[in-house]
C-alpha cells in the first residue's frame, strides 16, 4: 500500500507541474523547444526568459574588485544573444550555496577551491520562477585560476565565466557535443577546464539563447 501512496504523489506532483505551464501555453504559444544538437536548457525549471532586465551583482567587494572587467564582457554578449539588457552593477548581494537568489540578479562570488570536494570546479546555481523563466543565480568563480602557478591564460578565465553565465540564465550542458567544422566544441560541453577552448559563445549556444527566447509565453 506504502508504494501506491507514493505513485499517487508522484502523479499528483506531475499534474500540478502541467497546471503551472498550462496558461502561458493557452495563447497559442507552441510547445517550448529545450534541447537540440549540442545545446540544452535548463528545463523544467527554466523553459525561457522574460522580457525583465538582469543585473549582475558581486558577494563582496573582493569578487567585485577582481571580476567587474570579465563581465562587462559577459553582459555585453548577454544583452546582445538575448535582447534584455542585462547591466554590471556595485551592489553587494552575499549568496550561500543551495539557496536560490531571485529578482533576475545574478551574484558572483570569487573564492578558491569553491567546492572542497571538486577542487578545479566553478560551478553556478540558477533558479527559474514558476512560469519557468529564469529568475537568478549564484556563480562561484574558483580563483585558483589566476594563480602563477596554475598557468591558465586570460581566455580561458573568461570562457569559465562565459561557461558558467550560460549556466546562471538556464543553459545545461547538452547532451550531444559536435565539433564543428574548425574543430570547436560548445562551450556548455566544457566540463573541465581543459576543454575550455572555444572562446565566447559558439553558434550552439547562440541557438540555445534563441530559444530562451522564442520560448517566452505570449501574454
Ligand atoms: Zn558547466
Amino acid at each position: 500500500m506504502r508504494y501506491r501512496i507514493a505513485e499517487g504523489a508522484l502523479a499528483l506532483t506531475l499534474a500540478a507541474a502541467a497546471v503551472i505551464v498550462a496558461p502561458g501555453r493557452a495563447h497559442g504559444t507552441t510547445v517550448p523547444v529545450t534541447a537540440g544538437t549540442g545545446w540544452k536548457l535548463n528545463s523544467p525549471a527554466i523553459t525561457h526568459i522574460d522580457s525583465r532586465p538582469w543585473t549582475i551583482a558581486f558577494h563582496d567587494t573582493a569578487s567585485r574588485t577582481k571580476l567587474t572587467p570579465y563581465l562587462r564582457n559577459t553582459a555585453a554578449e548577454l544583452t546582445s544573444y538575448l535582447g534584455v539588457k542585462v547591466t554590471v552593477t556595485t551592489k553587494l548581494v552575499p549568496v550561500t550555496r543551495g539557496k536560490c537568489v531571485t529578482g533576475h540578479v545574478i551574484s558572483y562570488r570569487y573564492m578558491s577551491k569553491p567546492n572542497p570536494d571538486r577542487p578545479n570546479q566553478s560551478f553556478t546555481g540558477s533558479c527559474g520562477n514558476t512560469a519557468h523563466a529564469a529568475d537568478g543565480a549564484y556563480v562561484y568563480i574558483n580563483s585558483d585560476y589566476w594563480l602563477k602557478t596554475r598557468n591558465f591564460s586570460e581566455p580561458v578565465r573568461m570562457n569559465v565565466i562565459w561557461h558558467e553565465t550560460a549556466h546562471a540564465v538556464g543553459l545545461s550542458h547538452p547532451a550531444t557535443c559536435p565539433t564543428s567544422k574548425t574543430g570547436l566544441r560548445p562551450l556548455m560541453c566544457a566540463d573541465t577546464y581543459h576543454d575550455l577552448r572555444t572562446r565566447r559563445y559558439s553558434p550552439y549556444e547562440a541557438t540555445a539563447f534563441r530559444h530562451l527566447v522564442t520560448n517566452r509565453p505570449s501574454t
